[in-house]
């Protein structure tokens, strides 16, 4: 055994040739290479005791590493049996007794036999023969130098990697030492070292070199890539959630914080709701800006605002269609008293848009005077069908902005009454009722005919625009009902796609029975009384509706029949009484308004005064003719809201005075003498037609004869300069409103004969029907010649006389 005292560099190494018997150093997770110099960490007692013995007594020593690094105390067979020679250097003994020794790699050596168990593993070992390349051989230098480079780009790539021990091996020339070195630097598991070690030949030893570190290399980069990857996008949500952070701190300086709340429950809101995809697209944009904004800054409301039309418009959300008919038709029956045409129509129209399973089609539209049911007809289709049911009045629309709405670069833009109608029921398929189309006005802010033309036309409807929505609304699943008290204003285009349903006045005996089973149990519920505490019999609603109101419909009834309740509750609710029986001497204290009189009796009084029936959009009336004579020449002067065709009968009856005087008892020249004034009361509503044309000739021939028209007989029909009486329209609701009015006697034109069909049978019989065909009948009836007394006109000739 042979020393090296001076042996301090690993390429000054000894080595033995022959056999030798060494102590044996097991190692855990090391494998160590010949030249080497490291300090080892040694606990096991054995092995204290062992290096110290070598250290004492220079003895070389052969380590070898453990296959399994968990076993404790290995014996031969748990130790790889070739490993490297090694010369302890110095011995340090660490504060808690365990040694820290520097031992330094000699080289290479087999295990042969073990020699003795205790006090440590001692055995005979051979060294290992190994060829020392040299650095001039072409292959050794170019593995090499491969080497280096790759150790230098390791260097790049491990920072922190021991510049010192780099240095060394760096400078290492000789090729063997070199690799050794590279060996025992590399990182590489147990298995692979020692594979390393046991490596004979140095070209192999390189190449296995250069494979390894190229493998580290690799991984490495591949490790930097991903790290600069992840490092990257720690960096960028970094950044983001840093400029958040100081966007949020900014905007809590400027008191806006609680607007990124609102913004974030916006935007929960959008995703919670089902929308089309094109909303939902216009929808987020906005949503973006909005973010983006500052409270302050006008537009902010705009858009927030705009953004909550877009949410709360009920995209998808409708109610399921109850179409069957029999239903319907109870709901119709429960809530209408008659209009038994109008329910039947209503009905086919439900069938067939059940049978075609379709609910687009012509619009409904009901037609008649005020107060007929239109606007609760469609109330109950509504229920009945199970859906949802909004109304609006067209009534003096004029701006097209107001069906459509408005763009909203306008302050205060909002979206047209079709749109907010449908918000406010809160599904996309209602019962949209559109009051009074008969109406809407035109001017120049355009024509609102045209927007509703596009509400209603089941063609275009499915994308309907509303300037201030900007994105389309389907509409096509809106039932629309329209309601009118005519068709006369109704523009042609727009008639054409509804389907009219006219719905006429009532009688009497109708509106009692509406009264006493609809309107009185509907205000009784309304006032909190029960049927038992309110007693009132027909005739006392009949009282009500002869004395209190003059109408086509049930309005007015239902108000005096609210008076009546309210009163009744009064009396019971002050305990004066328990129930209160209502009589017609009674009607006066609950009810304040003016009373009706039948007033026709009192106001003929004088020649001169006739009284005509007339048609309106609310239903018939009746309405009185007077004229008047003054001294003068030939004036003619026509006040009371006159139009034009009723001035022009004005002018056709003069002429056929004058052209009959003689027959007609008038003097001839009575033109040249007198002005004539003829007045139509009710001088505020304009009145207009030609159907006045027989009242306005009899009331100028009894203001020119004297003769007192009969106070109980009304009249219509045009004229003409030859004296014929043409037909006119309207005569149902003429006839009703005669009715009403308390008249006996009704003469028209002959050729309306046909209409009196329509004519409620309980009607009929209480008046008598003159027809007429020509003016001196007119005359004959209207104007009885002195003497000629009838039960109805004897106070009207009394009259006549007392003036005469
Ligand atoms: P319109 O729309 O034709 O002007 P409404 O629908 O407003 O008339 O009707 C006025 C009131 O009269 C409502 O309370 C309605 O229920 C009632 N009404 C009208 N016609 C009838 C009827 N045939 N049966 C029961 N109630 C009726």
């Amino acid at each position: 055994m042979q020393e090296n005292d001076q042996a301090q560099q690993g390429s000054q190494m000894t080595r033995e040739t022959g056999q030798v018997n060494v102590p044996i150093l097991p190692l855990r997770n090391i494998v160590f290479f010949p030249g080497q110099i490291m300090p080892l960490f040694v606990g096991r007692p054995s092995s204290v005791r062992l290096i110290e013995e070598a250290h004492q007594a220079q003895r070389p020593v052969l380590v070898l590493t453990q296959r399994d690094s968990s076993v404790d105390s290995p014996h031969t067979a748990d130790l790889y049996t070739k490993g490297t020679v090694v010369r302890v250097v110095k011995i340090y003994t660490m504060p808690d007794g365990s040694k820290s020794v520097v031992v330094q790699g000699q080289y290479r050596a087999e295990f042969l036999r073990m020699t003795d168990e205790e006090p440590y593993l001692t055995g005979d070992i051979q060294p290992l023969e190994e060829e020392i390349p040299s650095i001039e051989d072409v292959e050794v230098s170019a593995l090499v130098s491969n080497i280096r480079q790759q150790l230098k780009k390791l260097e790049q790539l491990l920072p922190d990697s021991n510049p010192e021990q780099l240095n060394l091996i760096m400078n290492t020339q000789e090729a063997e030492t070199f690799a050794f070195l590279v060996a025992a630097m590399l990182n590489l598991p147990v298995p692979e070292k020692q594979e390393l070690l046991e490596t004979m030949d140095m070209k192999e030893f390189l190449n296995k070199l250069v494979v390894a570190l190229s493998k580290i290399i690799q991984r490495q980069e591949l490790s930097q890539k991903i790290q600069a990857e992840v490092q990257d996008s720690i960096n960028k949500a970094q950044r983001e959630y840093f400029l958040r952070e100081q966007l949020r701190a900014i905007k809590k300086e400027l008191g806006e914080e609680k607007d990124q709340l609102e913004v974030d429950e916006l935007k929960k809101k959008l995703e919670d709701i089902d929308m089309p995809e094109e909303v939902r697209e216009v929808a987020e944009k906005e949503l973006n800006r909005l973010s983006v904004m500052s409270p302050a800054a006008a537009e902010y409301g705009v858009t927030r605002n705009y953004l909550d039309w877009l949410l709360e418009m009920p995209w998808k959300v409708s109610t399921e269609d109850n179409l069957e008919i029999s239903a319907v038709k109870k709901q119709l029956d429960t809530d209408h008293y008659g209009l038994e045409n109008v329910k039947n129509r209503i009905l086919e129209f439900l069938a067939v848009r059940k049978l075609k399973n379709d609910m687009r089609g012509p619009i409904l539209c009901f037609v008649g005077p005020p107060g007929v049911g239109k606007t609760s007809l469609g109330r109950s289709i509504a229920e009945a069908m199970g859906r949802k049911y909004v109304r609006f009045s067209l009534g003096g629309v004029r701006d097209e902005a107001e069906i459509r709405g408005h763009r909203r670069t306008y302050i205060g833009a909002l979206p047209g009454r079709v749109i907010q109608s449908i918000k406010k029921a809160g599904s996309n398929n209602p019962v949209m009722v559109l009051d009074e189309i008969d109406k809407v006005g035109m001017d120049f802010r355009g024509d609102p005919t045209s927007a509703l033309l596009e509400v209603l036309d089941p063609e275009q409807n499915v994308h309907f625009s509303d300037h201030y929505l900007e994105v389309p609304f389907d509409l096509s699943n809106v039932l629309f009902i329209a309601t009118a008290n005519t068709l006369d204003t109704i523009q042609p285009a727009l008639r054409d796609r509804m389907e009219i349903i006219e719905i006429p006045s009532y009688i009497l005996d109708e509106k009692v029975h509406i009264a006493r089973q609809h309107l009185l149990p509907k205000q009784r519920e309304e006032h909190g009384i029960s049927g038992k505490q309110l007693v009132m019999s027909d005739d006392v609603i009949s009282d009500i509706i002869d004395r209190y109101t003059r109408e086509s419909g049930v309005r007015n009834l239902e108000r005096k029949l609210a008076d009546v309740c309210r009163g009744a509750a009064l009396r019971i609710a002050e305990g004066k009484a328990k129930r209160v029986t209502v009589k017609k001497e009674d009607l006066p204290d609950y009810i304040s308004s003016r009373k009706y009189y039948p007033e026709v009796a009192e106001r003929i009084t004088s020649p001169g005064i006739a009284t005509g029936l007339a048609w309106t959009p609310v239903g018939g009336d009746i309405l009185f003719i007077e004229a008047t004579k003054m001294k003068g020449k030939g004036r003619l002067t026509i006040t009371g809201q006159v139009r034009d065709v009723m001035k022009e009968s004005v002018q056709a009856a003069m002429s056929y005075i004058s052209a009959n005087a003689k027959e007609l008892g008038v003097p001839e020249n009575f033109r040249d003498t007198l002005d004539i004034h003829v007045h139509v009361p009710a001088g505020a509503v304009p009145k207009d037609g030609p159907s006045a044309g027989v009242t306005m000739l009899t009331s100028l021939t009894s203001l020119l004869t004297g003769r007192v028209v009969r106070n109980d007989l009304g009249m219509t029909g045009e004229i003409t300069l030859r004296g014929q009486v043409l037909p006119i329209g309207g005569i149902k609701e003429k006839v009703l409103a005669a009715h009403r009015a308390g008249l006996k006697a009704v003469m028209m034109p002959k050729r309306n004969e046909d209409d009196l069909k329509e004519i409620p049978e309980s009607v009929r019989k209480e008046i008598t029907f003159h027809l007429v065909e020509r003016m001196d009948e007119v005359l004959e009836i209207a104007l009885p010649k002195k003497g000629r007394k009838s039960e109805s006109t004897k106070k009207s000739v009394e009259t006549r006389e007392e003036n005469s």
